[in-house]
């Protein structure tokens, strides 16, 4: 019979990751936080348990609601037991409105914002976009579909279900969300596939880490006051009232 056990694997940015089993890890969210690949660090109070508790919270909605996941089990509230599995080397990013990146490309010539959705951070975009970065490469760079499937990363219809399945992930979140007073602008997820090939959701899903949650009372009034990374990424006040607002608002509403 395996014999259980926790040995430390490697650490990414944000999570040490150990082998629990042969067929499963234990990740250990920390308080790291990293900004434009690695190249801003820092560290932040209790990040490690919000983003770990918002991760289980969003994992078990996601479960319930029919989405594969690789997640087991929280033992402790810094922790998470999940499958193991083999990263597709993709990034899957989901968009309702425009920031970030879409913005950046856009003001360095490389427009993939909708016609008619005006090229400013808050521009709604109607019916979301998808699109998609490498991962597992120094730094994350935009990546078609051509390219995904030329390298062999994924088949056109593994994309399709990928595509379909974030689709909806998003309306799946976006819906719990609608009477939170957060907006979900965009996220980030990755997948996996299990050793009998099912693609499953990976890593985490749902935390401020991985997600731009904008206040909606705000939001309505023109201002666009962050609730994730972006307040790390610009400076823009303290990260740790940030996650802790939301995960209070997530909490008042069935957390
Ligand atoms: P990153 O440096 O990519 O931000 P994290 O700090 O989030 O990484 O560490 C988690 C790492 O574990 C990531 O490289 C992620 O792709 C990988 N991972 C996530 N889920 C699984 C899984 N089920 N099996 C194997 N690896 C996984
Ligand atoms: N994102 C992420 N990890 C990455 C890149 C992006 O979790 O390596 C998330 C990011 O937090 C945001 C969404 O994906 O919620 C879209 O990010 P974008 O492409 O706009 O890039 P960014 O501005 O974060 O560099």
């Amino acid at each position: 019979m395996q014999q259980e056990k926790t040995a430390y694997i490697f650490s990414g940015k944000a999570k040490d990751v150990y082998e629990k089993s042969i067929d499963t890890l234990l990740f250990e969210f920390t308080d790291r936080v990293t900004a434009f690949d690695g190249k801003k660090k820092s560290e932040c109070h209790e990040k490690g348990e919000i983003t770990c508790k918002v991760a289980e919270y969003w994992f078990k909605i996601l479960e319930n609601s029919g989405i594969p996941t690789h997640y087991i089990e929280c033992p402790t509230s810094t922790s998470m037991i999940v499958k193991r599995l083999d990263i597709v080397p993709v990034e899957v990013i989901w968009r309702n409105y425009v920031a970030g990146s879409l913005l950046r490309r856009y003001e360095a010539g490389d427009n993939l914002i909708p016609e008619d959705v005006e090229p400013k951070e808050g521009s709604l975009i109607p019916g979301g976009m998808i699109d998609f970065t490498t991962k597992f490469e120094i730094v994350d760079r935009p990546v078609n579909t051509d390219e995904i499937i030329s390298n062999g990363w994924l088949s056109k219809e593994e994309i399709k279900y990928i595509e379909d399945l974030t689709k909806r992930i998003n309306e799946i979140m976006s819906h719990e969300l609608a009477t939170s007073g957060i907006i979900l602008a965009d996220f980030k997820v990755e997948y996996g596939r299990t050793s009998d090939g099912n693609i499953v959701l990976a890593d985490e899903v749902g935390t401020p880490d991985g997600c731009r949650f904008w206040k909606k009372d705000d939001f309505d009034n023109g201002v666009i006051s962050s609730l994730d990374k972006d307040v790390f990424r610009k400076n823009n006040g303290d990260l740790n009232l940030a996650y802790n607002e939301l995960y209070n608002k997530l909490h008042n509403m069935n957390m």
